[in-house]
């Protein structure tokens, strides 16, 4: 009952007083546009595509510069073929002109980090104004309803963003979980003690859904199947920001579906599942164009730009991956939204530490962007349980304060100082001998026997 009133009378009330969460208003706008045409949508991605253009040449430093410099006018910008003459930017355009790209009509204190790094070892800080945090929030709720996922249906996300998981140890940040029906797991640590404390969290706040990072959500689903804890009453589970490679794992263990969302911090919530598993690009809020490679003729990189960022805009964003247009995009959900196969870059690895302690290859290479700066690139490789390197592509080179950062984090992560940490600086870390490159590498981390040994041991300690 005092859920219902507080679904039905107190938030709606909240809503409409407090205006200044838009939220809700782009939600509804935004899921209106599901009953439009892809026509449709294509007509609004480019009147939007061609206000954000018109808005970085009047207003912001890096692209007015490009613009004089490539002698365009936004006027001379009539089609996509048009829109091309505009480069590919990528993560280290971004590292290294970071500033220029920074809208300054926002103070930059007022402006919300968000890490990114995870596939790359490219430490990217991006910057969002509020109102493009409530943009992307509504259009992911927009996503998660294809999947039956209501508005204020309650969501416990398993995530590493720092701004969230601050926000959630203060009275106004608890208030606005509150409001917005979620809750977040502290996933700094992750030990089974710490994932006990998710479970209680998990009965008490009875979730509707669960968000999160696929590695997180599949090292909880191995923890849960191992203690035979069963967490009933959950709708759904909705995957992000990492290759989803244990759906039928993460499946089994919360005995619902699982759901894939492909974003990166650059460009959050590029394409989303919906009820029938195709993968559906949001076109009307991300123009994503897709460009040859040298793999093969179908397979096609994905250079997008989201149209609703204007903290920082990123026109022409090379993502890094690849996908497959489908020939028959047709869904039996007959959403306007078309669909794509992804082909997404190789996960990364995770770390173990002696104590047992399981660190996630993504939530470290996001931590490693928040505690350094000036960093092009690293590269994390774990020889044994009692040797870590550290390799950094960096203009100045070693950088004490790094370093000291690094390390401090690694200990606190992996609950032990009693790892040795090398740093060795390159000024390009070689990718491996495939051409691949990953950012966190551990012999021994993905070890399937090793872990466990590792969780069985943990099992027992704490039955
Ligand atoms: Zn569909």
């Amino acid at each position: 009952m005092r859920d219902l009133i507080l679904k039905k009378i107190f938030i709606p009330f909240y809503d409409y007083i407090y205006k200044k969460s838009s939220r809700i208003e782009c939600y509804k706008r935004l899921k209106r546009r599901n009953l439009l045409s892809c026509e449709d949508l294509y007509f609004i991605q480019w009147k939007r595509l061609k206000k954000l253009i018109n808005y970085c040449y009047y207003k912001i430093p890096y692209y007015q510069k490009l613009f004089k410099a490539l002698d365009l006018h936004p006027t001379d910008i009539k089609t996509l073929k048009d829109y091309k003459k505009i480069p590919e930017f990528n993560k280290l355009s971004i590292i290294d002109n970071k500033s220029e790209f920074i809208n300054p009509e926002y103070e930059e204190k007022n402006l919300i980090i968000a890490h990114a790094g995870g596939s790359t070892g490219m430490p990217v800080k991006v910057y969002r104004s509020p109102q493009d945090q409530e943009y992307i929030c509504a259009l992911r709720a927009r996503a998660n309803s294809w999947c039956g996922w209501n508005y204020r249906d309650k969501i416990y996300w398993l995530i590493s963003d720092q701004n969230y998981i601050k926000q959630t140890d203060s009275l106004g940040g608890k208030f606005f979980s509150f409001l917005h029906r979620n809750n977040m797991a502290n996933t700094k640590n992750i030990t089974p003690e710490r994932m006990f404390c998710w479970v209680k969290q998990i009965k008490k706040f009875k979730p509707d859904y669960l968000s999160g990072y696929s590695s997180l959500l599949e090292e909880f689903s191995i923890f849960l199947i191992n203690e035979k804890i069963n967490l009933n009453g959950i709708k759904g589970i909705f995957a992000t920001v990492e290759p989803l490679v244990q759906r039928e794992l993460i499946s089994r263990a919360f005995n619902t579906p699982v759901y894939n969302e492909y974003g990166c911090s650059e460009v959050p919530c590029i394409a989303h599942e919906c009820q029938y598993g195709k993968m559906h690009i949001n076109i009307d809020e991300i123009l994503v164009e897709f460009e040859d490679t040298d793999e093969d003729f179908e397979t096609k990189k994905l250079v997008c730009t989201p149209l609703y960022i204007y903290g920082m805009p990123i026109l022409r964003y090379n993502t890094g991956d690849t996908a497959v247009l489908n020939e028959d995009d047709s869904c039996e959900c007959r959403l306007p939204y078309p669909v794509i196969k992804l082909k997404v870059a190789q996960a990364n690895d995770n770390l173990i530490s002696n104590n047992g302690k399981l660190v996630s290859g993504m939530v470290l290479s996001s931590y490693i962007s928040a505690v350094t700066s000036g960093i092009r690139q690293f590269q994390i490789v774990q020889k044994d349980l009692l040797n870590i390197k550290i390799k950094i592509s960096a203009p100045n080179y070693a950088n004490e304060e790094n370093e000291q950062n690094i390390r401090k984090l690694l200990y606190e992560l992996m609950e032990t100082t009693s790892i040795k940490i090398n740093f060795e600086y390159y000024d390009k870390i070689p990718p491996d001998i495939n051409g691949n490159f990953r950012p966190v590498i551990s012999n021994i981390g993905n070890n399937d026997n090793y872990k466990a040994n590792i969780r069985a041991k943990n099992a027992h300690t704490y039955q």
